[in-house]
């Protein structure tokens, strides 16, 4: 359990505030996360990490000389959103681009993917490689889908090290796959964890027992077993890691024994010289292995093992000294410190003050998006029913969740003196941050795609409305990848696009278009009735679904005419005015 804490709620804040004080000499906060306190070069490529908290030291604990350039810090086992990831790459950033890398968790993905959309939309080239080496949460034929635990390190510490010679962005990125690729774990729990101030863990497992393959968070594990001795649990490790190797894994391993979180060192190390010895009776070569906490979970009983497996640019990477809060290996050259403000400052984007008439238009679009709260507010009982018919029922209170925060936000962006570009931008960060699930993610970044596609101007074309439409529709299908017929919002999405585009090219107002797409929409989302979902929460229960629309369809078709209702009465009232 977690004794040491004030208010649970700002728990994984305020201990990040703790961390950063007793470590300045590696790290600085900026809103979001921290990033590396030390001199970077120019043009070295930033390597941003990040995740939950509660994984110490995994992750603000790896940022430092050789290995991370900044840590995006989530609050406790909960990804951290968009708008974190994309502060912290900011201020990390040091004209070299930058590579994100993460476990492969559900939401770290929605959210580092829509970072990633937009730090490249603002001209910074940013990549990503998600880490996927616990062999237990997927067969071999289908890595992109395993989890990522302890792994996470060797991925971290290459791409760091190869950052940290001057590699370019390119060159980062494939050693980074390639090590992921190379490195396999699998891990054990005795017992589960408890989150500050929750009166029960998070999840068990039966007394003198040992849960096989165990997540991180609890997911659930293979196979449940009787406690072994050290000597039995050591070859069951190592039997089991030796039958998922890669190809041309070669001699040379790294060996990697993690604790996570309530095993002591000494256990550990016990297990460690097990291991050790029946990987050399294998004929392999020990290189530089790890004994220690490297990935924890709270306060949960467990281990793992991982087995890097070396070639010999990963060997050099490897073993490239290293200095960071948690982890450090040789003798890293001192480099001086930073301004701490100027890297909290670089975490936010510049603004430009807009002129009077696009100020209008901030107004305006504030106006168009309260009356999308309008249209989710009168319908937020029903999108809650359909939604669950085959899912979790949830879809109207995220919905309004999410456009409560954007209205507000955008509001106050807007009576701050934003442009267009910044008031979508803060609404559709809000919108994700406070929505939470699925749609929450795919509007935020609608959103904020919008935003950026309109810029800040002082009035726009019907070729620049049109491209604005593009590009909802382009962010929501590049973060989701929901394809026509999956039964999704995008069902009602790509009809809506397409009509919008045949009625411009036709050379039709924006206001026809903005209703041509809408109407496009409303009967597509309609006919998803018809359809059996393959994406989303609802695809287990897709029996119950046929016969019932998809929600994200039906609001997304609501919100369309609401849109183009509310735009042809600002025309028309743009129009009296001048008369
Ligand atoms: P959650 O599914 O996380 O509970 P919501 O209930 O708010 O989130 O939203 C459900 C809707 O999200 C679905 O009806 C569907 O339209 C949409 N959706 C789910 N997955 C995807 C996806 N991959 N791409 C586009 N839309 C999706
Ligand atoms: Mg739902």
């Amino acid at each position: 359990m977690t004794r040491i804490f004030d208010e649970p709620a700002t728990f994984a804040d305020d201990a990040l505030d703790g961390f950063t004080a007793a470590n300045r000499r590696y790290v600085a906060r900026v809103d979001g996360g921290v990033v590396r306190s030390t001199e970077m070069d120019e043009g070295q490529v930033a390597l941003v990490i990040g995740g939950g908290s509660g994984h110490y030291p995994a992750f603000a604990g790896l940022v430092g000389q050789g290995l991370a350039a900044g840590s995006a810090c989530g609050n406790m086992f909960a990804s951290p959103a968009a708008g974190q990831v994309y502060r912290v790459a900011r201020a990390a950033n040091n004209g070299g681009g930058v590579l994100l890398s993460y476990g492969n968790y559900a939401g770290d993905v929605l959210h580092f993917d829509q970072a990633q959309l937009r730090l490249n939309a603002e001209g910074i080239e940013t990549r990503t490689v998600v880490v996927t080496d616990d062999i237990a949460s997927a067969p071999i034929d289908q890595l992109e889908k395993r989890r990522g635990i302890a792994g996470d390190l060797t991925v971290f510490k290459v791409a760091g090290a190869a950052a940290e010679a001057g590699l370019s962005l390119d060159e980062v990125e494939r050693l980074a796959q390639k090590t992921n690729y190379r490195t396999r774990s699998l891990g054990v729990a005795f017992d589960g964890c408890t989150l500050p101030g929750a009166k029960e863990p998070l999840f068990t497992v039966e007394p003198g027992h040992m849960s096989l393959g165990l997540g991180i968070h609890g997911e659930p594990g293979i196979s449940d077993h009787p406690m072994p001795t050290a000597t039995e649990l050591a070859e069951l490790l190592v039997s089991t890691l030796l039958k998922d190797k890669p190809d041309d894994a070669g001699t040379r391993v790294v060996p990697i024994v993690n604790g996570l979180g309530t095993v002591k060192y000494d256990e550990l190390f016990l297990l460690y010289g097990r291991i050790e010895s029946l990987l050399t009776a294998e004929g392999l070569e020990i290189v530089e292995p790890e004994c220690g906490e490297l990935v924890t979970s709270l306060d949960m009983a467990g281990v793992s093992l991982t087995l890097l497996w070396l070639d010999e640019e990963i060997g050099t990477h490897w073993a490239a000294p290293a200095d960071t809060p948690a982890f450090r290996k040789g003798n890293v050259a001192a480099r001086a410190h930073r301004d701490v403000e100027q890297l909290a400052a670089a975490a936010e984007a510049p603004v430009e003050p807009p002129t009077a008439a696009a100020a209008a238009l901030s107004s305006a679009a504030v106006t168009l998006l309260e009356s999308v709260r309008a249209v989710v507010i009168e319908h937020e009982e029903e999108l809650g029913r359909l939604d669950a018919v085959a899912g979790d029922g949830d879809h109207g209170i995220g919905m309004r969740r999410g456009v409560d925060a954007a209205a507000a936000a955008a509001a106050a962006s807007a009576a701050a003196d934003a442009g267009v570009d910044r008031v979508l931008v803060v609404a559709g960060e809000a919108w994700a941050e406070k929505a939470g699930g699925t749609s929450g993610a795919l509007w935020g970044s609608g959103i904020i795609a919008v935003g950026h596609a309109l810029g800040n101007r002082d009035a726009y074309t019907a070729a620049e409305a049109h491209a604005a439409a593009v590009a909802f529709q382009r962010a929501i299908v590049g973060l989701g990848k929901a394809e026509a017929g999956d039964k999704t919002m995008v069902d009602a999405l790509l009809p809506y696009v397409e009509a919008y585009t045949s009625s411009h090219t036709g050379g039709a107002s924006v206001t026809e278009n903005l209703s041509n797409a809408a109407a496009a929409a409303t009967t597509a989302a309609d006919e998803t009735a018809a359809l059996s979902p393959r994406k989303g929460r609802a695809r287990p229960l897709a029996e119950k679904s046929v016969g019932h629309a998809d929600p994200g369809a039906i609001s997304f078709a609501l919100i369309a005419e609401a849109v183009a209702r509310t735009y042809q009465e600002l025309i028309t009232t743009k129009e009296n005015s001048h008369e």
